[in-house]
């Protein structure tokens, strides 16, 4: 507001009637939704302030800019605030920014999640995406025991660029083969018994032996014993790395042999891809970002708007500094 506003709402405070004057106390005393956002990642930084261009923990307040606190790191003398390196910095309006995780919670697309949170639809876009760059690193580091691991597919989309080598497909569109080409882009899911779960993006066309190697080995236990389809890349990739494994015959009615079946992996893949219909085809470059937010609702991990916010910057409930 400009100094002459200000200057004329402070005189007409002054008129106010007993009863208006504690309406007005009463608002003010509110906790803006801006500085809520702010107050929460400040709290965050100061938890375990460092200084994000050189490490270092000893800094001094340094001012205040865009409604953050600006610190001055003592060793290599740069400024900052506690955005400064993570995707939200430079993001303005962070008014708005709650209200928006909170439609990001609730899976509202682009155009709901603008109109809601009174933002221009490609400002939403481009906050989904700020957001989620961060977000989609919240993945468990190692998987144990029985292990689920099975493929499902997308189709490749090319959504939102400019030129294509192909006519386009309207609200997502359909295959012109049938069956596995390389239209469809390959999704890898592998989960645990303990519900802890990775994804990969292996690709066009169905998984091969040479990327199940690639996505697997670093983030299975010794101790796992990999459960698959009747897909031979899991036999051959298993006995490759010499892991235990064991596969179940989807197609001749062997669906569940004693502990050994997909089931849990193919009712994430359902729940992944009744979820993503709601984008009506998303691009694939954007794939795994839409991974990762399915992610994170699915396991609970980020139940409030204040989570999210700060797994966008890098903070994941596990790693919280309390
Ligand atoms: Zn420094």
């Amino acid at each position: 507001m400009r100094t002459v506003e200000f200057e004329r709402v402070l005189k007409l405070l002054g008129q106010l009637s007993p009863r208006q004057r504690s309406r007005v106390v009463e608002v003010l005393r509110r906790p803006h939704d801006g500085d809520q956002a702010a107050a929460h990642l400040q709290a965050c930084f100061e938890s375990s302030p460092k200084c994000p261009h050189c490490g270092h923990s000893r800094l001094h307040r340094h001012g205040q800019a865009h409604g953050l606190q600006r610190y001055r790191c003592q060793s290599c003398g740069k400024t900052f605030n506690a955005l400064t390196g993570t995707p939200l910095a430079r993001l303005r309006h962070k008014s708005k920014w709650l209200t928006y995780l909170q439609a990001m919670l609730t899976s509202q697309t682009v155009r709901q999640a603008a109109k809601n949170t009174a933002v221009h639809r490609n400002t939403s876009f481009r906050w989904r995406h700020r957001f989620l760059a961060w977000i989609k690193n919240d993945r468990p580091s190692h998987l144990h025991g029985i292990t689920e691991a099975d493929e499902t597919y997308f189709l490749e989309s090319q959504k939102g660029a400019r030129k294509l080598p192909r006519p386009p497909r309207k609200r997502g569109g359909a295959a012109t083969k049938r069956g596995l080409s390389n239209e469809q882009v390959c999704v890898l899911v592998a989960r645990d018994r303990t519900g802890q779960t990775l994804d990969f993006v292996t690709g066009r066309g169905p998984v091969s032996k040479a990327q199940l190697r690639q996505c697997l080995p670093p983030v299975l236990d010794a101790d796992v014993l990999l459960v698959s389809d009747a897909n031979a890349s899991y036999r051959y990739f298993a006995k490759d790395v010499g892991i235990s494994h064991e596969s179940v015959n989807l197609s001749a009615s062997m669906r569940v042999k004693g502990a050994f079946h997909v089931q849990n992996v193919n009712a994430y893949h359902s729940r992944l891809r009744q979820w993503i219909e709601r984008f009506h085809g998303v691009a694939t470059h954007y794939l795994p970002n839409y991974l990762g937010w399915r992610h994170a609702l699915d396991a609970h991990r980020l139940p409030t708007s204040e989570a999210m916010l700060l797994a966008a910057i890098g903070r994941f409930p596990h790693l919280a500094v309390t």
